[in-house]
């Protein structure tokens, strides 16, 4: 989407061009008025003079008479059914089954032209939601919730098909990861109860307000891939707050992972009936799992799902002297986080006591968390002695494992009373035959610090699968380790992209007590992207929550800069959520639950919001982000 002035013809045209020369196949523009609506035609004819033929969409909110001319001109129009034709002022108040549809019909009565001259010039039409823009009508019967979106944009498409038009597409964007992944997916199953069966309408997936730079990048994948991950998902769109060209590669990247996804599983089922039973698809829950510890750390039950550390190349960690203190100084490097667990691949039997002085050597530079072995499960077949201070036993099992080794596993683990965790690493197919040998094995060795792992093609498949597994035997207690080794790019945002969505989309399906990383990266860089995306997934908050537009033509001041100024001197807030928008049409609905909101007024005016209520109007941006400070400190926050 363009974040130019619409009535700026040249600079919007040098932006699109940019964009489909970086791989953006559909591009939108805000047309905020009659004027701005009229302007599209001139953008178009510059875009096709220069040879740009990229389908336009048009972006509207509350006029609909610009709707009328814009679909004169694009291919699309993107319309809000919160604010089409609907009041939108945070109203409380009960509307009796006779205003409900009064209001609806009024508001119908609104849409139905655009849907007339739509399918009579052929253009498309985005019934395209957002999480806090609902309308007052849809806010009080439904509340802002997924299923008040859903509801919405029902309403919306009722009208296309009593005109029959079919030239449908849907959004339901919301900053939260959460909400999103539940209203698409509530929008899929209602979709697929009235089709009966027949192909559906598309899905235009996104996260909105993402924010920028690593944080806006990883909420994306996780909300984007998710679906993604679910089947769900046409066309795509990352909103960063930055140039919009650099949002085009990343969303290329979510794509491509989906892709290769897609084309590896091709044939198997992959849509929401794979998602373990004790998974709501539509409400956030977390699976219940009983705690067990790792020396004094608890995992699992009611703690918080903690961050382990896998070293890779485990014997130049256990063979250089200075290793424990190298470690350390990077471990200190992560701002605000901690890593809670460490673990460390044994390669053969003689390296446990190399393990077992790089344990004491952690315990001199002060790192005193702990530290678990992982082995092959084929080593234990031969006379094995774990390492002294190893806190638990990673074990990873195999279809070649003989059951001689994976019994022994459990006598070790019950002499030595530490913990133990399974991992099954084997092709998906084979994952439910490794289980089973596991529990035959547990059921005559009985343990009871067990958790679970799975490392197989497809991680968000493979743990939903795990979950599902253990459920159906009688062992969904145990806790569940999400295992991920930040595999093999060279490219670091691809990276992050593939952990965020391997990560991400289990944890909101409410899967895993532990997220394990290692790989390809330095520490501090493996447990910072592991917290962001906890943060993502809304599990854990370790720093400062920013919900920031990604701007466009109604943008009121330069959005990257001052969003960029306020993290700066907000940065420390841990937990503190704040909201930095363009635009007071629409900032103050998008920016749902935030803590405080920044919102552009008028040229060079912001008005300050503490939560949902004004408390500065229209004061100069300069004095602006002093005044946010002193707002939030005045709070106590
Ligand atoms: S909130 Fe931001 S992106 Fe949304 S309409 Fe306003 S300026 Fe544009």
């Amino acid at each position: 989407m363009t974040n130019t002035d619409t009535m700026d013809t040249r600079s919007t045209v040098d932006q699109i061009e940019r964009l489909a020369a970086a791989g953006c196949e559909i591009a939108r523009v805000t047309a905020p008025s009659i004027r701005d609506a009229e302007n599209l035609r001139n953008i178009r004819t510059m875009l096709r003079d220069r040879g740009v033929d990229i389908p336009l969409v048009a972006d509207i909110h509350f006029t609909p008479n610009a709707a009328l001319i814009a679909a004169e001109h694009v291919e699309k129009v993107r319309i809000n059914p919160g604010n089409y034709a609907d009041k939108k002022k945070f109203e409380v108040r009960e509307y009796s089954q006779q205003e409900y549809a009064d209001e609806l019909g009024r508001v119908a009565d609104r849409f139905r032209p655009l849907v007339a001259r739509c399918k009579q010039n052929g253009v498309a039409i985005r019934i395209g939601t957002n999480h806090g823009s609902l309308s007052d009508r849809v806010m009080n019967r439904y509340g802002d919730s997924p299923t008040g979106m859903v509801e919405s944009a029902l309403e919306f498409l009722d009208v296309c098909e009593e005109e029959a038009y079919f030239d449908v597409i849907f959004s339901m964007k919301a900053s939260n990861t959460h909400v999103a992944i539940q209203a698409y997916r509530l929008l899929a199953a209602r979709l697929e109860e009235r089709t009966e069966g027949e192909p559906s309408y598309p899905f235009h997936l996104g996260v909105t307000e993402a924010g920028d730079s690593e944080d806006g990048r990883i909420k994306s994948a996780i909300g984007i891939g998710s679906l993604l991950e679910d089947g769900i998902g046409d066309t795509i769109r990352v909103s960063l707050t930055e140039d919009p060209v650099r949002e085009i590669p990343v969303a290329e990247k979510i794509v491509q992972r989906s892709l290769e996804r897609w084309a590896r599983d091709a044939g198997r089922d992959l849509l929401l009936m794979d998602l373990p039973a004790f998974v709501n698809p539509y409400a956030h829950v977390r699976r219940k799992s009983r705690r067990i510890e790792l020396a004094d750390l608890g995992v699992g039950g009611g703690d918080p799902v903690r961050v382990e550390l896998e070293l890779s190349d485990s014997a130049s960690w256990i063979e250089s002297n200075d290793s424990a203190g190298l470690l350390a100084k990077s471990l200190a490097k992560v701002e605000g986080v901690e890593c809670e667990s460490l673990l460390i691949r044994m390669e053969g039997e003689a390296a446990a006591s190399g393990i077992a002085s790089f344990r004491a050597a952690l315990d001199r530079v002060g790192v005193q968390i702990p530290l678990s072995v992982r082995v092959d499960a084929v080593l234990l077949g031969g006379d094995v002695a774990l390492p002294s201070g190893c806190a638990r036993l990673v074990v990873d099992v195999g279809p070649a494992q003989s059951q001689i080794s994976i019994d022994k596993a459990c006598r070790i683990v019950s002499d030595s009373a530490i913990a133990l965790e399974w991992c099954f690493r084997a092709e998906l197919t084979e994952i439910p035959a490794l289980v089973d040998r596991v529990l035959e094995a547990m059921a005559e060795n009985p343990l009871s610090d067990v958790a679970f792992s799975v490392e197989s093609d497809g991680a968000v498949h493979a743990a939903r699968l795990l979950a599902a597994l253990l459920e159906a035997r009688g062992m969904g207690e145990y806790p569940i380790v999400l295992r991920h080794g930040f595999p093999g790019s060279e490219d670091a945002e691809l990276r992050m992209i593939g952990s965020s969505i391997d990560l991400g989309a289990p944890l909101c399906d409410g899967i895993g007590d532990m997220i394990s990383v290692g790989g390809v990266g330095r520490p501090e860089e493996l447990l910072d992207v592991a917290y962001r995306i906890l943060q993502g997934a809304r599990l854990r908050t370790t720093r400062t929550e920013y919900i920031s537009c990604p701007s466009c033509g109604r943008t009121l001041f330069d959005l990257e800069e001052t969003t960029a100024r306020i993290k700066f001197a907000t940065s420390h807030l841990k937990g503190v959520k704040i909201a930095i928008m363009g635009c007071i049409v629409n900032g103050p609905g998008e920016m749902a639950d935030a803590d405080f909101g920044y919102v552009g007024s008028g040229p060079g005016r912001v008005t300050l919001y503490a939560g949902k209520d004004v408390v500065a109007r229209n004061i100069a941006e300069d004095e602006a982000p002093e005044r946010l400070l002193a707002l939030i400190g005045e709070s106590g926050r």
